[in-house]
């Protein structure tokens, strides 16, 4: 962040305001760690806070501190609106466009509150006053770390906040093996472990916490998993009928992805989930080294992200997604060897 920047968020913050905290529809650990972790901090600056997330969440992040003062935009409508109406300052976190937020957006642009940005998505949109905007970081979780000391403010870092914050910092990170993951990052760790974040706990509330039906849906998906090894490339599909089959909950494929890129020379992995309550696949796209997932989603799935994990959706069937991103691939072989 700037120098320019920071005094104007300052000046911004000087006296109490109403503001909101948004995280992206369909909220990750960062996204519910960050913003968590931001309204902790305006809180204990007598603003008046509240988190607003586009839709509902794991279980798996439901144990974090001041959650269960988040409010729903798909099942609180009406309550969202009008709390958006009367705010002076939206902060938008780790999403770098309006159309991350889905259904909320309209209800968003029309506001004519102060925008801050803090994100580390590639190609930032431009609809914020203030924007901390860095692709290189490992998490937005980090930027709020470095957000809340750029504001001479580390000393109130508490042990809530340090919770929220390792927790996105570690599922952003792979657990600290991606390679955003750098020293600075593990400094930031560090000083969130002294400032009271509970390490082992907070590994085992997000990782530990599975049931039965997820784990059979895990090696339902594996089971399905295809390798394309011309193309260093591996895919795996969940059709409806396999997700209720074991009882699928929201959050429950988290991680799935990743799996393909344990394969020994595989660089590109792929998922293809078919939404419940609607036609379209979701996609989560993950790489290793330079080939951008980020540019594949945009340029096939209208989607984004970074350049080794990325998502979007296909509104073909699942045998026609398929179908054609294996003809895709053929376009990219070079890259992918
Ligand atoms: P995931 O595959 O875990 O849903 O998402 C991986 C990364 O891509 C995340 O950083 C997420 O914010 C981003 N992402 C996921 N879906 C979309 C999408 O539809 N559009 C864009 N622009 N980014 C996405
Ligand atoms: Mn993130």
């Amino acid at each position: 962040m700037n120098k320019a920047d920071i005094e104007s968020v300052q000046k911004l913050l000087e006296t109490p305001k109403n503001i909101v905290i948004i995280p992206h529809k369909n909220p990750d650990g960062d996204a519910i760690g960050s913003t968590l972790a931001l309204w902790h901090y305006l809180k204990k600056q007598a603003h008046q806070a509240v988190i607003i997330s586009p839709n509902d969440y794991p279980d798996f992040l439901k144990w974090m501190p001041g959650e269960s003062t988040i409010i729903k935009f798909e099942s609180e409508t009406e309550k969202a609106t009008e709390i958006l109406k009367d705010t002076n300052v939206i902060f938008t976190l780790d999403f770098n466009d309006l159309s991350r937020i889905g259904d909320m957006e309209a209800a968003v642009s029309e506001s004519e509150a102060t925008f801050v940005m803090i994100d580390h998505h590639q190609q930032p949109a431009s609809y914020a006053k203030i924007m901390y905007s860095d692709t290189e970081m490992s998490s937005t979780c980090e930027m709020v770390y470095n957000f809340i000391a750029f504001l001479g403010d580390e000393v109130l870092i508490d042990s809530e906040i340090a919770s929220c914050l390792y927790t996105g910092i570690m599922t952003d990170t792979g657990s600290f093996r991606f390679p955003s993951t750098t020293s600075t990052t593990h400094r930031i760790i560090a000083n969130l472990i002294d400032k009271g974040a509970k390490n082992a706990m907070i590994h085992n509330a997000i990782y530990d916490t599975n049931n039965l039906s997820r784990l059979q849906l895990l090696g339902c998906a594996l089971k399905n998993l295809t390798v394309l090894e011309e193309y260093s490339t591996v895919y795996i599909t969940l059709s409806k009928d396999e997700l209720s089959l074991y009882n699928f909950k929201k959050g429950d494929t988290e991680g799935f992805v990743n799996y393909g890129l344990s394969l020994k020379g595989i660089k590109f992995a792929v998922i293809f989930i078919e939404n419940m309550q609607e036609p379209y696949i979701k996609i989560s796209l993950r790489s290793k080294g330079d080939f951008s997932v980020n540019e594949f989603a945009r340029a096939h799935y209208d989607g984004g992200g970074h350049t080794n994990a990325a998502g979007g959706r296909s509104d073909a069937t699942m045998e026609e997604t398929v179908t054609r991103f294996k003809q895709l691939l053929e376009t990219y072989k070079e890259e992918l060897n």
